[in-house]
């Protein structure tokens, strides 16, 4: 475990409109998951109203140790899995789960088959892929599918579950990929964690063909579940970075060059019962595990409808935001 002296420290200006040193702390407060020893203050611009992390440990001297912590979160998350999906009445809970998830996708319509449609050869670019099996399916619809991470070993995976995908190991700019080549460039639980996205929207602009679509599925801020304040599932230090609400991440594309066609709301009552957990502990400095048990699928299968009616009324714990590049016309 590296000592927190061991980084270097940046001070970051704000990631939505750049501001520098223009905010209110909201909060100080230390990494809960995984006992990283780290500080750093949650703050809200006072320009825009972004909430993000400053200082942050500067990338260069996190690179490596952010990499290890998300291996072993993807190893345990794949035992504990293993080993909880042995007993008969957790098997009973996850199915009676899984049916009422798709009753309400039944009802409320799911926003993949909306924006996934067309059976085509669209070129698709995931950013911070890891292995890949988020998007296996995607090459099943005849998508050629292209990924790029910095995590070697992720991508080695990847080539493994995607044969025919094109794979890339390191930052999107790292890439060389060619001018408007992708129809569709997604990111999916990973645009929280940069801390420079006006860099990055001007790199994806640059590789999304004319009218190419951009999806971000990123964790948010415009929920009832801020009120949880830092105990939320979400405010996770140092390494969610940045935390956007439907004002922020409006304001962040329109202003690089991307207009917002649609933005759906998901609700997650799963973060609850993590919040909860997170909020137990807050006197502890015990390692907060986030396995699911018979008992935390009991709960969630309770608190779903109140969620889901949540979610209806606006609620967004997740906000999956389509763009389309902005074209001269629209300027
Ligand atoms: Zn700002």
């Amino acid at each position: 475990m590296k000592d927190k002296e061991e980084f270097s420290w940046i001070e970051i200006a704000c990631p939505c409109c750049g501001s520098i040193g223009n905010y209110e702390v909201l909060f100080h407060d230390k990494n809960r998951r995984e006992l990283i020893p780290i500080e750093t203050n949650c703050v809200k611009c006072k320009n825009c109203t972004m909430v993000y992390l400053t200082p942050i440990p500067e990338p260069d001297s996190f690179n490596k140790y952010y990499k290890e912590i998300y291996l072993k979160f993807m190893r345990e998350g794949e035992e504990v899995e293993k080993e909880t999906s042995k007993s008969i009445i957790y098997k009973a809970l996850e199915w009676f789960l899984g049916f009422q998830l798709r009753i309400f996708l039944l009802i409320k319509g799911s926003w993949i088959k909306k924006e996934f449609v067309k059976k085509e050869k669209l070129k698709f670019l995931d950013i911070g892929c890891s292995n890949a099996m988020k998007i296996k399916w995607l090459a099943d619809l005849k998508y050629c599918i292209h990924g790029i991470d910095v995590n070697p070993s992720g991508i080695e995976e990847a080539i493994k579950n995607i044969p025919d995908g094109d794979f890339r190991i390191g930052l999107l700019h790292e890439g060389n990929f060619e001018d408007s080549f992708f129809d569709i460039v997604h990111m999916d639980n990973v645009f929280e964690h940069i801390h420079d996205p006006a860099n990055l929207l001007s790199e994806i602009n640059r590789i999304l063909r004319k009218d190419g679509k951009l999806i971000l599925i990123i964790p948010s801020l415009s929920t009832i579940q801020r009120l949880w304040g830092k105990y939320y599932t979400v405010q996770w230090i140092p390494f969610h970075v940045a935390l956007y609400t439907r004002k922020t991440i409006r304001l962040l594309l329109e202003s690089n060059n991307f207009r917002i066609r649609k933005i759906y709301n998901q609700s997650i009552a799963w973060w609850a019962i993590l919040s909860y957990r997170q909020w137990s502990y807050r006197n502890s400095n015990k390692y907060i595990d986030c396995k699911k048990t018979s008992t935390t699928l009991i709960a969630e299968i309770f608190l779903n409808p109140f969620f889901f009616l949540l979610e209806i009324l606006g609620n967004a714990d997740y906000l999956v935001v389509i763009a389309d590049k902005k074209t001269p016309e629209y300027q």
